[in-house]
Order: structure tokens, then sequence, then C-alpha cells
């Protein structure tokens, strides 16, 4: 047994105030509660009261083997007394991860998956045990693949970014609050220069970790309420809050000079990209396309003019 707090334990000495712990850990979705070595329940959070029908008085200062949830795997077996995997947790100090069934205040049995884990002091011994679980019922299992199938239409493989069809979206959403309420942007499109030789030099392979370095880069260099997408190809799209060209102009230089300052390190090559990006500022008349052939204007003068560069337009 390792003496020093694994990366993967919850670590009971922090720098926040219990009170700031307790409303955080209130806040989450899933059901987490502390146990003492002797498995009396010390702590029990919001999550574990919605997904178990239980409240915290009910429970705290009882042991979690007390007949109340009675967890039971999907034979029907009892864990209580047998193999409880937070048991297991604090006596070898392993984390687990099971679905189990427990049973609801009303009576019925909820599948959840269950992640225990010893907690540790600062020598490192062990000083109690730690449960998070979540529901895992089919239908909200089938909710959460939704979510998922819809996040990966709306996202791109290679580098994890919105794709062409979520910035559409979000672009049209743009368009109308600026008609409606007057709500300011630009948009950006960042083109890699000369990428077509890093893909001839150093492979296609390369060439997709370059795309998915960039990307990063450029996650990193706009503000909270920006947008970045891949556009297609070695192109990238960002919509910019901001109410003049110099506003715009800003973080078009800011995107330009952090890829050229950038590196990307793959199979012991490191490769820096360089870009031209063009923008313009949205007016009220302005549709998607419209908006796109200025910024594709500008795009083209700054490759014209010798690339890495920016060109932005009203
Ligand atoms: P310019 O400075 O004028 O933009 O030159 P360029 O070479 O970047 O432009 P060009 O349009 O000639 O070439 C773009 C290249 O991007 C060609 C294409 O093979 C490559 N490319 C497009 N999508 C991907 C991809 O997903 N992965 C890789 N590795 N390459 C891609
Ligand atoms: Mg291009
Ligand atoms: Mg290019």
């Amino acid at each position: 047994m390792p003496d020093a707090p694994r990366p993967d334990t919850p670590r009971p000495d922090t720098q926040l105030p219990d009170e700031l712990h307790k409303s955080i850990v209130d806040n989450l979705a899933d059901g987490v509660y502390f146990v003492e070595p002797d498995r009396t329940i010390r702590y029990w959070n919001r999550g574990a009261e919605r997904l178990t029908g239980y409240q915290a008085p009910d429970l705290v200062g009882r042991h979690c083997y007390d007949n109340i949830l009675a967890h039971v795997d999907a034979q029907g077996n009892s864990l209580c007394h047998s193999t409880c995997p937070l048991a297991a947790s604090m006596s070898d100090g392993e984390s687990r991860d099971v679905t189990i069934w427990l049973r609801h205040r009303e009576g019925y049995r909820k599948p959840v998956r269950v992640r225990t884990a010893a907690v540790r002091d600062e020598a490192g011994a062990i000083i109690g045990g730690v449960e998070t679980f979540s529901d895992a019922s089919a239908v909200v299992r089938a909710a959460e693949a939704a979510d998922r199938a819809r996040l990966e239409a709306l996202t791109d493989e290679l580098t994890g970014l919105p794709n062409r069809r979520m910035f559409d979206a979000a672009l049209r959403g743009r368009l109308e609050n600026l008609g409606r309420y007057g709500w300011q942007f630009g948009l950006l499109v960042v083109d890699i220069d000369l990428f077509k030789a890093v893909n001839d030099q150093f492979g296609h392979a390369f060439g997709d970790a370059v795309l998915a370095g960039v990307a990063k880069t450029l996650q990193g260099a706009v503000r909270g309420g920006d947008m970045v997408a891949r556009w297609g190809g070695e192109e990238f799209a960002v919509l910019v809050e901001a109410s003049d060209v110099a506003g715009l102009g800003e973080t078009a230089e800011r995107v330009r000079a952090l890829v050229g300052q950038s590196e990307v390190r793959h199979d012991n090559k490191v490769v820096t990209v360089q870009v031209s990006v063009g923008g313009s500022l949205a007016s009220r008349d302005d549709s998607a396309e419209v908006l796109f052939e200025r910024v594709d204007g500008a795009l083209y003068s700054a490759k014209r003019d010798g690339r890495n560069r920016i060109a932005i337009v009203e």
C-alpha cells in the first residue's frame, strides 16, 4: 500500500473553506457520501438525497450497512456484509467502479453506478471512504447516449472543435441578435499558410497533428464569449464579440501571433506553422453568405500580400 495520497484519491487537505467545499459537493448531480472506517455515514450530499429519497438527517450517524439502502448486485445478493465496494476500498486503498442496485426510500430498486475510493490523511493513513453514485437507469443511459450522439454530430472529430454545422447555427443566432438587440460581433477566418507543403513534407498524419495543435492554440487565444470552429480542411472560423474594427483586429492579431509562436511536436519532429486571418464586422443587413464573402475577400488579400498577416474590413 502506498504511503502518499494517490492522485485519484480525494484529498482532505485543501485551501478552500469548508463552506465552499460543501456547496460545491452539494451542487453535484451525483450522490456523494463519506463514511468513517467503521462505515458510519458522516456526510450525505443533496445529489444523494435526490437519488435515494433519504435526507441527510435520516442517514448521517447511521452505518451504511444498516438495512436502509440495502445495496444488491444484479443477482440480488446483498453487498453490505460481504462484498461492499466501499469497505473494500477502505481496506486495500484501491478505487472501484461498479453498477449496483440501491433501494429507494419508496421501496423500488434503482441501478446506480458507484465509484468508491479511500480517503487518506496527509500521512497517507486511510481515514474513511467516499462513494459517489449516479443514476444508471436505462432511460438515463439512453438520454446520455442521445446527448453524446448530438454532441458528436456537432463537433469535429480530429480537433474536438465545433464543426461547420454548429458554427452555422451559432452564426445565425448572432446575426439575429445583432438585428434584434444590436449586439455586435465579427467573423474571422483563419487559414494555415502553405499547409499543403506540411502534408507533402511530413505526411498526412503529421498534418492532422498540426491541425489539432492549431485548434488548441486557437481555443486559448479567444475570449470566453467567442467561438472557434473547424470550418473545413485547414480553415477555422471564429465568432468574436467586437464592436469595432480595432477590437476585431486585436483578436485576429493575437490568433496570428500565438499560432506563429507555438510548436507542433509529433513523431520526434517539431514544426511551426503560420496563419493568415481575414475578418469583418457583421452588419445588420448581412446574411451569413454575404458576411463570409467579405471575410474571404479579406483573407485573400492577406494571402496575396505575403501571408502570416491579418486583413480586416469594415
Ligand atoms: P495557402 O497558404 O494559400 O493557404 O496554401 P495551402 O497549401 O495552405 O492551401 P491549399 O488550399 O493549396 O492546401 C490546403 C491543404 O490542406 C491541402 C489538403 O490536403 C490539406 N488538408 C485539408 N484537410 C486536411 C486534413 O484533415 N488533414 C490533413 N493532414 N490535411 C488536410
Ligand atoms: Mg484553405
Ligand atoms: Mg492554407
